[in-house]
């Protein structure tokens, strides 16, 4: 967007703010954590701070300063913390858990994509982060692939979409595409745009929970085009949802921009109903954004100290159901590995069937019967 309002320098009033919001985000990155020696400024005890130095050798550290700031560190549990800072229970791996939780690879017939459901495709730009969160179920391709954004690097990948007129939807996932600069942003989305039988460009990614100011007015412009976007967030905590993530989500619904929200059920984190109904309640109500899926924790490695029971999350959205509008629940789902695809966990409301009767249960916990009556 431009502004014919001129300063004396020659930049318009919309080049100098977005030269500033440039400056602010890229301050947020530069202030925050970057590197494992960065640790060594946090208040950690000695303790921590050597665990925290270990486990940061199996998965990337990296924390903009706002998300930092959240953190409250007289709190050994604070969830802020706990999904951020690198713990040494990640170093405990179990049986059972997976480089490649939900088969990424085995379903990629070409670099950066990944084809696992006919009329849709995962697109990675780039396999770096704003943030790195310890739950990743991707951080072994952060970690063994690790590179960003060149515009060689996705040929491949455009020619089989070109190729497969089958595919309607390109999902920008991540790594985080929305680490990308604006210029490489505009890039990808006028090479989708380029192709005809794409309807929908979406984007996952976890910017405007952990780095806000990076939602800028030059961002938004860059993904504006013929395409309709949705932009799917990552927030798992109230705590996440400031001032600023709610300026930032309030810039992208105003460039046009459909909103969800997936979180990831994390015990320690969010696994009661209370916290998880102040979320869902939030994401709704202050910032604009449909709660769409709650997740529960794939089998990342390492991770098994932040999973919650099936059955645990069962109870958990069968008591946000009663208490929350359809608008506001998500759907609990787990993705399947070996490439099953997201299946619905709950809740479910169907107890049994007798003929054409169902027993169903109601939000106030009984089971009632519903005949079913239909043209013979
Ligand atoms: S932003 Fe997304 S891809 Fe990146 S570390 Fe966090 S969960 Fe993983």
């Amino acid at each position: 967007m431009t502004s014919d309002v001129q300063d004396t320098a020659g930049m318009t009033a919309d080049d100098e703010r977005a030269r500033e919001a440039d400056a602010t985000w890229q301050d947020d990155v530069r202030e925050g954590v970057r590197h494992v020696r960065d640790l060594d400024s946090l208040p950690l005890s000695p303790a921590e701070r050597a665990a925290a130095q270990a486990a940061a050798t199996h998965h990337k550290v990296r924390i903009p300063k706002t998300y930092l700031d959240l953190i409250d560190w007289s709190d050994p549990a604070d969830p802020i913390r706990a999904q951020v800072i690198p713990s040494p229970d990640e170093l405990a791996e179990q049986e059972g858990e997976l480089d490649d939780p939900i088969a990424d690879h085995a379903f990629s017939p070409v670099p950066r994509l990944t084809h696992r459901h006919a009329d849709r495709v995962l697109l990675f730009p780039t396999y770096q982060c704003a943030v790195y969160c310890r739950f990743c179920f991707r951080k072994e391709s952060l970690t063994s692939i690790g590179r960003g954004y060149s515009r060689e690097a996705l040929d491949e990948a455009f020619a089989y979409i070109e190729a497969h007129p089958e595919i309607r939807e390109v999902i920008l996932t991540g790594g985080d595409p929305l680490s990308l600069p604006d210029k490489a942003l505009a890039e990808i989305r006028a090479r989708i745009e380029a192709v005809p039988h794409v309807r929908l460009l979406r984007i996952h990614t976890r910017v405007p929970v952990a780095l806000p100011s990076r939602i800028t007015s030059g961002l938004v412009a860059a993904l504006q085009g013929r395409l309709m976007v949705t932009v799917v967030t990552h927030f798992n905590h109230p705590r996440e949802i400031t001032s600023r993530a709610e300026q930032a989500c309030r810039t992208l619904r105003q460039g046009g921009f459909v909103l969800l929200n997936q979180s990831v059920l994390l015990k320690g984190v969010n696994d009661t109903v209370e916290v998880l109904e102040e979320l869902c309640r939030e994401l709704m109500y202050r910032l604009g954004v449909k709660p769409y899926y709650l997740h529960h924790g794939d089998l990342a490695r390492g991770m098994a100290h932040r999973r919650t029971t099936i059955a645990e999350g069962q109870a958990l959205v069968s008591a946000l159901r009663a208490r929350l509008s359809g608008i506001c629940n998500p759907g609990y789902v787990l993705d399947l590995p070996q490439g099953g695809g997201k299946v619905l966990l709950g809740p479910c409301c169907v107890e049994a069937r007798e003929g054409e009767t169902w027993r169903i249960r109601g939000l106030d916990g009984e089971v009632r019967a519903y005949r079913e009556v239909v043209e013979e």
